[in-house]
């Protein structure tokens, strides 16, 4: 095994074999390819990663709670000093949290229900401070809960800019994921889509569909401020459009088994996979590639046809899931970061993401 070195855009390297095996093998859409037999290096020890996530954990919340005027980790709002306590914890939760997802094979389910489990989390919340328990409102102001609101939102209001400043912080540190660990809408498209066990191919209209969203979005905002329209009347058009959501998700991503939501319609998703390139993670695969096409069955996001594993790298609507990882196993899908062998690139990576994923359950909420 040696490694191939990083290449013009410092993320092509990667761990190849110098020994292949030879094998022959059906492949899932009826070729045969000769199997490379791709060593890989040691298993990376996992607790100095754990640590990390664990240490960012607690560098993302502790200043919140010990800087922000209203007490932000819910604890707090019901114990004082709580916060504290609650911050410990889940920097606790983050350690056990990278040390499970450090294994491949395990990554996507614990990816899955933790994503899932932070919705339900930020949802339950709402649902209480509906209910009357103000404790569990982020500041008694609602908004609607539609990513759309992001853009949407200051559209109207021509002000509150927090949201599209947290969201543009989070793609600064990793890029897309916010689409595929840490949007509260998005778990539920993944769900809606895990209905079949492999995705059917995703509609070639959503690569102008998504973008045209968000144009309609952010016109949709600017006209009804230009037009005076109360409040009320925007949450209402901010409702429909992710009850519409939900329709997309519930006969589109169940059907195709594909993230239909995220990729065709939600404008934060064009936004997020876009912008999202000035994260330093990437999604790579080597050079020996043999295209077998194992990684592009899996690929829920229509990021890996053909012509995009011919050139090495996913489709513009990659969200560094994953998943893709998990399935070559030749291990030629790799996480990138300029400077790092690939296996700390994805070690690197998980820091980041599930110090960012304990953190939003802390407090995030409407
Ligand atoms: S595409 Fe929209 S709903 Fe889907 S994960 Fe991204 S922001 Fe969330
Ligand atoms: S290319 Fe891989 S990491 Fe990117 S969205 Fe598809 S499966 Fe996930």
């Amino acid at each position: 095994m040696r490694y191939s070195g990083a290449g013009d855009d410092g993320f092509t390297g990667g761990f190849v074999d110098s020994h292949p095996a030879a094998a022959t093998e059906v492949l899932p859409l009826g070729g045969t390819r000769r199997r490379v037999a791709h060593a890989r290096p040691p298993a990376l020890a996992t607790w100095p990663w754990a640590l990390a996530a664990s240490v960012a954990t607690l560098a993302l919340l502790l200043p919140i709670q010990g800087f922000v005027a209203r007490p932000m980790l819910l604890a707090e709002r019901f114990v004082p000093g709580g916060g504290w306590v609650q911050a410990l914890l889940l920097s606790l939760y983050a350690a056990f949290l990278l040390h499970r997802m450090m294994d491949p094979k395990r990554s996507g389910t614990w990816r899955r229900g933790t994503w899932l489990m932070f919705s339900v989390v930020f949802f339950g919340q709402l649902a209480l401070g509906l209910a009357g328990f103000d404790s569990f409102l982020m500041t008694g102001t609602l908004h609607v809960p539609v990513p759309a609101v992001i853009v949407g939102g200051p559209a109207f209001r021509g002000e509150g800019f927090f949201m599209p400043i947290l969201f543009g912080s989070t793609l600064l540190l990793v890029g897309p994921a916010w689409c595929s660990h840490l949007c509260y809408i998005g778990a539920w498209d993944a769900l809606a889509a895990s209905r079949r066990k492999r995705p059917a191919a995703l509609p070639a209209w959503r690569r102008w569909s998504q973008p045209g969203v968000l144009v309609a979005t952010v016109a949709v905002g600017v006209v009804l401020r230009a037009a005076g329209a109360e409040p009320g009347t925007a949450a209402a058009v901010a409702l429909a459009f992710g009850i519409a959501g939900i329709g997309v998700m519930a006969f589109a991503s169940r059907r195709l088994g594909a993230m239909v939501h995220c990729t065709a319609y939600c404008p934060i998703g064009w936004l997020a996979t876009r912008l999202g390139r000035v994260s330093p993670f990437r999604l790579r695969i080597a050079t020996d590639c043999t295209e077998c096409g194992v990684c592009a069955a899996v690929c829920r996001y229509g990021a890996l046809e053909h012509a995009d594993i011919a050139r090495r790298r996913p489709g513009p609507g990659c969200t560094l899931c994953g998943d893709c990882v998990k399935a070559c196993r030749d291990g030629f899908a790799e996480y990138r970061f300029a400077g790092l062998r690939s296996d700390r690139a994805r070690a690197l990576f998980l820091v980041v993401v599930v110090a960012l994923h304990a953190a939003f359950l802390g407090v995030a909420r409407i």
